[in-house]
């Protein structure tokens, strides 16, 4: 059975979309089932897998127009994907009339759940109605955080977010970690950010720190993660250590070839 994990930050630009693309392609390396599950009307990790954008049936017709979740997956080199689309934008309100609206992705993945190690939810920049249906199917929130300035700002009201829906619609969530990106050791604010960050979450941060590097924001443009389009870039490396660091944290349940 998959562990689902929500990636997270109402922040724009920490890099969500990047740690979702890379990190399942990594694990997906290590030997594990992984699906990412577009959540983003802009698409961006769908594209960085390389599917086209405008790919039907995506998830918004699992969503709202009953398609099967399986009919919407497409396998690539690097993982399953279930793409978003634009249409996702407008879902938040068609939603609003439907029953169980905060667990229509849930019951979406749970179709396919058993054929993964690890499904990733990549959330839009918001706490709404979107991200609530990705906090209701996930089992534990990975969170990145950018080292710069305001690094902190509105994390608060992420994890009070995390409390309600635990207490009401999520009794299970948990706080898989913590992860520091574009991180540039040669300067100050860097290494400040990140013993803030440690200071708040103790315990929670991974031990694997993701640098700024360019590899990392070019490899989208070929539709490829960065493993597959410059593997020795250091972007690659810290994400290959980064789905190991994880991969352990959460053994035996899903070691790469550890069951079937
Ligand atoms: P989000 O999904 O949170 O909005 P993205 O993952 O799209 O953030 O990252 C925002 C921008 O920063 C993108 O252009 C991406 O390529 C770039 N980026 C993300 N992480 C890094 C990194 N470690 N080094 C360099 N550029 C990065
Ligand atoms: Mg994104």
């Amino acid at each position: 059975m998959a562990k689902t994990i929500a990636i997270v930050n109402q922040k724009g630009g920490v890099g969500k979309t990047t740690t979702c693309v890379n990190l399942a392609a990594s694990l997906k390396r290590l030997g594990c089932r992984v699906l990412v599950c577009d959540f983003d009307p802009q698409a961006n990790t769908t594209s960085g897998f390389g599917v086209d954008k405008t790919s039907s049936p995506n998830i918004y017709d699992v969503l709202l127009n009953g398609t099967e979740t399986s009919r919407a997956i497409l396998s690539t080199t690097y993982g399953d994907v279930l793409p978003s689309s634009k249409g996702l934008a407008g879902a938040t309100i068609e939603m609003i009339a439907l029953d169980r609206r905060e667990y229509r992705l849930r019951e979406a993945l749970e179709q396919v759940a058993e054929q993964y190690d690890y499904i990733f939810i990549d959330c839009p920049p918001s706490l709404e109605l979107l991200t609530l249906n990705a906090l209701c199917a996930a089992d534990t929130v990975l969170v990145p955080v950018q080292c710069e300035y305001y690094a902190l700002e509105g994390l608060s009201d992420l994890l009070s977010t995390i409390r309600i829906v635990k207490r009401s619609l999520n009794p299970a969530i948990a706080l898989e970690g913590v992860v520091l990106t574009m991180y540039d050791g040669r300067t100050n604010l860097s290494m400040q950010v990140a013993e803030e960050v440690k200071r708040h979450f103790p315990g929670q941060v991974y031990a694997t720190v993701i640098p700024r590097n360019v590899r990392l924001s070019e490899a989208p443009s070929y539709g490829k993660p960065v493993c597959a389009y410059d593997p020795y870039s250091r972007g690659a490396e810290a994400y290959d250590a980064l789905a190991q660091e994880l991969m352990e944290q959460n053994q035996p349940a899903a070691a790469a070839g550890g069951k079937d």
